[in-house]
């Protein structure tokens, strides 16, 4: 079996080829560790080998593997479909939520989340392949959802995150990448400061980084398959 510094330093590897192949500096692109469906021992050993972001999906299994680490100088974001009645956890355990597709979520997290930690960093979630099951924002909708973000004094808007459909075509996977770059320009160009455009997975993560990604977020390459349960 491979080791977890042996496949840490192959994600490294696949996003620096990626960038050069893309004219890109890769100090430009972070590493989201996916750690959904994986112990806390597994998250350490991975911070012990200097990957310091990790993410997760599922509220009660994140708080669980948090008070296991308490000390533990991680950085937590949150990437799995947001229910309001979970809104107050994810404000005070994390310091990222990249899933936010409407009002009242941007609402809630801002209200409930404490003014000691400062403001959450929140990313729009785009639903860019317009799938009906997906969560995500329509593109059309982002702009009045930026400026309720931007507005909000508990929250820091950050930027955009996809995930595109499972295209068997890598092309189709770049073209989602690029319209969700093309969303992010766009508010950009709205006078919004905003630096992260989250995109890639394990399965993509050179198309995504060829489109201007600065954030990829990657489980199954770190960690090996995960477990169905
Ligand atoms: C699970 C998940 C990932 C990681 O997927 P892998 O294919 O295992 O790399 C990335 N982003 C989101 C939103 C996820 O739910």
């Amino acid at each position: 079996m491979e080791s977890a510094s042996g496949r840490l330093s192959a994600v490294r590897k696949t996003i620096a080829a990626a960038c050069a192949a893309a004219g890109r500096d890769p100090a430009e692109v972070r590493l989201l560790a996916v750690s959904k469906r994986h112990a806390a021992d597994r998250i350490l050993g991975l911070l012990s080998l200097g990957q310091q972001a990790f993410g997760e999906n599922y509220v009660s299994e994140a708080l669980g593997k948090q008070a296991e680490m308490a000390d533990a100088d991680i950085e937590w974001h949150f990437i799995g479909p947001v229910q309001s009645n979970k809104t107050r956890d994810l404000a005070r355990a994390f310091h990222w939520v990249q899933s936010i597709d409407r009002e009242k979520i941007l609402r809630r997290l801002s209200d409930q989340r404490p003014a000691s930690l400062g403001p959450l960093n929140v990313c729009l979630q785009v639903n860019i392949d317009e799938e009906a099951q997906k969560s995500g924002a329509a593109p059309p909708e982002l702009p009045a959802l930026a400026a309720l973000a931007a507005s909000l004094p508990g929250l820091r808007l950050r930027g955009l995150m996809c995930i595109p459909r499972a295209w068997d075509d890598p092309e189709k996977s770049r073209q989602a990448f690029a319209r969700t770059r093309h969303c992010f320009e766009l508010l950009r160009a709205e006078g919004h400061d905003i630096d992260t455009l989250s995109m890639g997975m394990s399965g993509d993560i050179a198309p995504a980084i060829a489109e201007g990604s600065t954030m990829v977020r990657v489980g199954t390459a770190l960690f090996g398959p995960r477990d169905p349960s």
